[in-house]
């Protein structure tokens, strides 16, 4: 048996009429630059997330960009964010002018951990990003009371965490403004780059879609200099129709991880399930101090698996001006060590997860 990490293809065929339709009715149209396609899925989107606005853009980094742009950050800015994200988090950062500081993560949820936060804030602080890692959202509560504290900005980085919940409320619910990734293997996937800005207020959701979009007011006139930072009418129609599965997609998605859970018990260490997180699980990630031999060993199985992320964002050559060491977050680096992410997307089959709760199972038994 072969079974990738994810299955672009298994999810196509799931719904393929839908999506070839509206793949034609775009090209049928040849309007591909904004109009009603990306207006209406804007719309579609910001009432499954529960957001009074959407604005689509072109990928889920310029998205975490735009969200911070509103901040209107200076340079010398600080903005705090966990090490264990993938670096599309800090590049917004950067990309801002802003400096990247990054803290530890909790051991429980692998999200940014709020005493790490704590310990690094400066006068200079300005925001922090929330990272939803692996579809589970982090302690929203913890974040939102720091950031009141020292009256900081929050924005959630979603781009994993399509339809999570903490205690009730979805991205940005709390904290005014989230951005998403609609990268292919994402929950919810286009057929190429697209991603968006969900947020509360009227007038930030103007400006991002300015920004995006050249800081237009009308075709030639032009308020700002911005960006072309816009989601394509094609992924648009496309997300549109998919967006109507994505509820069910991740309840299937919730069922097959319950289902490890119970498998996997006692066999390898299993995601921690929270009563307060309604966790999506874009990634199921499970951790064992053997976890390349694992790896290694399932792939001779012919099982795809993942390391979401091999390299915390503190020690990777990029960040190396930061002046960071090995020790300096343990939680992120133990985990870099030991996590792995296993095959889980909605039309995986019973009969798969059988097969690679049976390949765990042999690899534990062998040693
Ligand atoms: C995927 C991802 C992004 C970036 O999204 P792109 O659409 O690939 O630009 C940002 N943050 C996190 C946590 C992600 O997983």
């Amino acid at each position: 048996m072969k079974i990738p990490l994810v299955d672009l293809k298994a999810n196509y065929e799931s719904v393929k009429p839908e999506i070839d339709a509206a793949i034609k009715k775009i090209i049928d149209n040849s309007s591909f630059i904004m109009g009603q396609p990306v207006k209406d899925f804007e719309e579609h989107f910001a009432k499954a997330v529960r957001m009074p606005h959407t604005i689509g853009v072109a990928n889920g980094t310029v998205a975490v960009e735009l969200a911070l742009r509103t901040l209107k950050l200076a340079p010398g800015d600080e903005v705090i964010l966990p090490a264990n994200t993938f670096i599309a988090t800090s590049e917004a950062v950067t990309a801002v002018g802003a400096a990247c500081v990054f803290v530890d993560v909790e051991d429980d949820s692998l999200n940014i951990s709020p005493e790490g936060i704590r310990r690094v804030i400066t006068p200079k602080t300005k925001a922090i990003i929330a990272v939803h890692l692996y579809g589970r959202m982090a302690d929203m509560d913890a974040v939102m009371a720091i950031a009141e504290e020292h009256r900081l900005a929050v924005i959630e980085d979603a781009a994993q965490a399509h339809l999570a919940e903490f205690k009730g409320d979805m991205p940005g619910e709390r904290s005014g403004m989230a951005s998403y990734s609609f990268f292919p293997a994402k929950n919810l996937g286009a057929f190429g780059d697209a991603g968006a800005v969900v947020c509360r207020e009227d007038h930030l959701a103007k400006h991002i879609s300015m920004m995006r979009n050249h800081g237009r007011l009308g075709k030639y006139e032009h308020e700002f200099e911005a960006y072309n930072m816009r989601l394509d009418a094609l992924q648009a129609a496309i997300l549109d129709a998919k967006l109507p599965h994505l509820a069910t997609w991740t309840e299937q998605r919730i069922t097959l991880a319950r289902r490890y859970d119970r498998l996997l018990k006692g066999i390898v260490e299993t995601p921690p399930v929270h009563p307060d997180c309604k966790h999506v699980y874009y990634m199921y990630v499970i951790r064992t101090p053997q976890r390349d031999k694992l790896q290694a060993f399932l792939k001779e199985k012919g099982i795809e698996t993942g390391i979401h992320y091999p390299i915390p964002l503190h020690l990777q050559p990029a960040y190396a001006y930061l002046d960071h060491k090995e020790g300096d977050f343990p939680v992120a680096e133990q985990a870099a060590k030991d996590i792995l992410s296993i095959p889980i997307y909605p039309e995986l089959t019973e009969e798969q997860q059988d097969y690679i709760v049976r390949a765990i199972k042999e690899f534990f038994r062998k040693k």
